[in-house]
């Protein structure tokens, strides 16, 4: 009997630098990629938000279209149904005789939680779901500790793996793929059948995210090109606006890395290729946290022992917040720009948070959610990680000292530009 792989596609959704795919491919016949749409992901929270807003529902739609657009282009398809993964999955390895099913660990509990449903499901039909990681710069293994050894404090993680540990190199993308035999191969839902309204451009974002593969390394070159012209004063925020198409997997952060890494011998390039290194760092780092830790990233008192008082006006303040109509007039500026485009450089996400909880005295746990709603570079290690850190109640305690808001607001709009431009 042929053996046939069903790779099941979450937020990897991408041919390069791809270790599921490669060893599926690697392994087997013939593959079964399967895209579910899990409708959860557009529920509402307990925090009364979106798990998913407009912005963000678009990018991904976008990105699996562009994935599917990819694999028809070396032979292959994506399976595209919608329903929950963990009926779908056992169900259609079972239908189609499938072996073994591939798939990338995620590191939050909701995620994870899915992913152990789907192997219970699995295991009724005697089939293996086997995780791989691929999210990281790092790899778990190739880490100097284990998980539970990983150094609270990001200094000494950064210190550690950089000197000890290695970046792999990126695993290459197929040219062919032999898939499944199937007569239909499912459709996508619009953004209105999933209850989401379109997304009208502002006239004032000067920036395209298009979610995909071939977008995502388009703008990886732009990034690369950019670094290496002369040194401009505009440089000392660069912002190379790569988050989103690594929070779906669109990009790798290896495949990032390696193409930066070519730039390195370009003196004046060198700040910027620290600047996302760092970044890349940082990303790594909450992810292991995440993993380290689970879920005390999601509790209003993070990793303190205090219990959260509310404050009377605290549902005023957060709605002006959300808003933008705090009367902070950066902040304001932060949270238009932020409600229109999907995108806020980091300095702006600190400015925003620290307003929220040090001057309207909200629990950072609502600004959180509400990032999670808007953001286009969403993820959850990411987003709640940065956040518990700015409220002074992360694992890392000496982190807190890092931010100011005074400090913040200057960078952001040293001379007023930014608030008129996001005012008019
Ligand atoms: C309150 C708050 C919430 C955030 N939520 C998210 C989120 O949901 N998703 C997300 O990708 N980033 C989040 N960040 C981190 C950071 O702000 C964004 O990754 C960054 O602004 C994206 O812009 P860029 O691609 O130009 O980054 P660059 O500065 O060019 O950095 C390169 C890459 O490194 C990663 N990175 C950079 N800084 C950080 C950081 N502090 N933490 C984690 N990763 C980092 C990103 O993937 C980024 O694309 C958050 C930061 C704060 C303060």
């Amino acid at each position: 009997m042929s053996k046939k792989i069903l790779v099941w596609f979450r937020n990897d959704l991408r041919l390069h630098d791809n270790e599921v795919l490669f060893e599926a491919i690697s392994k087997s016949d013939s593959i079964l990629p399967v895209y579910v749409v899990d409708h959860r992901l557009f529920d509402k929270t307990k925090y009364n938000t979106n798990k998913t807003g407009s912005i963000r529902a678009k990018f991904i739609l976008e990105s699996v279209t562009a994935l599917r657009d990819s694999l028809k282009k070396i032979g292959g398809n994506l399976l595209i149904l919608s329903g929950k993964p963990e009926d779908i999955i056992p169900q259609i390895a079972n239908e189609y005789q499938i072996s073994e099913v591939y798939h990338h660990r995620e590191v939050a509990s909701e995620e994870t939680h899915i992913s152990s449903l789907v192997e219970n499901g699995l295991w009724k039909y005697r089939i293996n779901l086997k995780h791989f990681i691929g999210h990281t710069l790092y790899n778990k293994e190739d880490l100097p500790f284990p998980v539970k050894d990983i150094p609270d404090a990001f200094n000494q993680f950064k210190k550690k793996v950089e000197r000890d540990a290695i970046i792999k190199p990126c695993f290459v993308a197929p040219e062919k793929v032999n898939v499944a035999e199937l007569s239909d191969w499912g459709n996508l839902p619009s953004l209105d059948a999933l209850g989401i309204i379109d997304p009208e451009k502002d006239e004032r974002s000067d920036f395209d995210f298009t979610g995909g593969e071939e977008e995502g390394l388009l703008h990886l070159q732009k990034v690369i090109d950019e670094m290496q012209l002369p040194p401009t004063s505009k440089r000392i925020i660069f912002a190379s606006k790569l988050s989103a198409w690594l929070a779906m997997g669109c990009l790798s952060p290896r495949k990032v890395y390696w193409e930066i890494k070519k730039t390195e011998h370009i003196p004046h390039t060198k700040t910027m290729f620290n600047h996302v290194l760092l970044g890349l760092l940082w990303r790594d780092y909450f992810r292991f946290m995440f993993k380290k830790y689970g879920n005390t990233f999601f509790k209003p008192q993070g990793f303190s022992k205090d219990v959260h008082v509310v404050a009377e006006n605290e549902g005023e303040n957060l709605e002006n917040w959300k808003n933008g109509t705090t009367g902070f007039p950066v902040v304001d500026a932060v949270m238009t720009e932020l409600n229109k485009t999907g995108f806020i450089s980091n300095m702006a996400r600190q400015a925003a948070a620290l307003c929220l909880i040090h001057n309207l005295k909200v629990n950072w746990i609502f600004g959180a959610a509400y990032f999670e709603e808007r953001l286009i570079d969403y993820n959850p290690a990411s987003n709640w990680g940065n956040w518990v850190q700015i409220a002074g109640l992360g694992n890392d305690q000496k982190a807190k000292t890092n931010y100011n808001f005074e400090k913040s607001i200057k960078i952001i709009d040293p001379k007023g530009d930014y608030v008129t431009y996001w005012a008019s």
